[in-house]
């Protein structure tokens, strides 16, 4: 058993507040930075006690490159960059990803940090009509190439939007959103426990949760906060101006994350 672990830092246990994850905020951020360890090392630990064999993690918030040295749990693969997360998600050797510190697609209510990609410019972004946030974009790759997506961990609502994505798989609620820009978390100890066992949890549903799949030809597209956004995207490979702040492009498949973007 391979598994994947993606994560991201606005869904992290402790990270509460707007100014904790922008790497601006130096001290404030820097503690982030061990949190994301903390709920990282939690997962981590649940898979390889239920006999994982390899176990990668991709740094997926901001830079990539938000882990203090020393600070992932050794036995973790560290995924370097966008091309490693292509071929190993390509690589017919994953059995199951999961998703740590996860957000909510832009435009959920009482969701921490709810964006898509840029909370700047993206307002609203579809697959074949449906909206979707970076769960669902993840889900829709890995899927593609037969990876289900087994475990979410993140505030109230981005466990909801996992589920309601990807069907009865495991989850971690770290905490709850007071608004948009304040999270209440559950006590560190209390919510690494809860990852480690939804992580435990999760590896029963291989085989009974489906890789995510969609139709392809695929649409995608992407209305913009600012019709300036919009203007710049349309000049980029293979994607059309559908409205003054409306992109569109369509995929006869997924080689690269990236085709998921517009
Ligand atoms: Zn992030």
């Amino acid at each position: 058993m391979n598994i994947f672990i993606m994560t991201d830092m606005e869904g992290i246990t402790g990270v509460d507040s707007i100014d904790n994850v922008f790497i601006e905020s130096e001290e404030h951020y820097i503690a982030s930075c061990r949190k994301l360890t903390d709920d990282i090392n939690a997962a981590v630990d649940g898979y390889f006690a239920t006999g994982a064999e390899k176990v990668y993690v991709e740094d997926g918030h901001g830079t990539g490159k938000n882990f203090l040295p020393g600070t992932l749990d050794e036995r973790a693969i560290l995924v370097d960059g966008i091309n490693d997360y292509n071929r190993l998600t390509k690589s017919g050797t994953l059995t199951a990803a999961a998703m740590i510190g996860t957000h909510a697609m832009a435009g959920t209510e009482n969701a921490f940090l709810d964006h898509t990609q840029s909370s700047k410019s993206w307002f609203d972004y579809t697959i074949n009509g449906r909206s979707c946030g970076e769960i669902a974009q993840s889900a829709v790759f890995l899927g593609r190439y037969d990876v289900p997506v087994i475990m979410v961990s993140g505030d109230i609502a981005a466990c909801e939007e996992g589920r309601r994505f990807l069907g009865d798989i495991a989850t971690a609620p770290v905490k709850r959103a007071v608004g948009r820009n304040r999270a209440v978390s559950l006590d560190a100890k209390a919510a690494r426990a809860l990852i480690r066992q939804a992580a435990i949890d999760s590896v029963r549903l291989i085989g009974k949760i489906k890789p995510f799949k969609i139709l392809f030809p695929a649409e995608l597209r992407l209305v913009f906060q600012r019709t300036d956004y919009c203007e710049s995207a349309c000049g980029r490979p293979g994607v059309e101006k559908v409205g003054p702040r409306t992109a569109r492009k369509c995929i006869a498949d997924i080689d690269s994350y990236l085709d998921l973007m517009i």
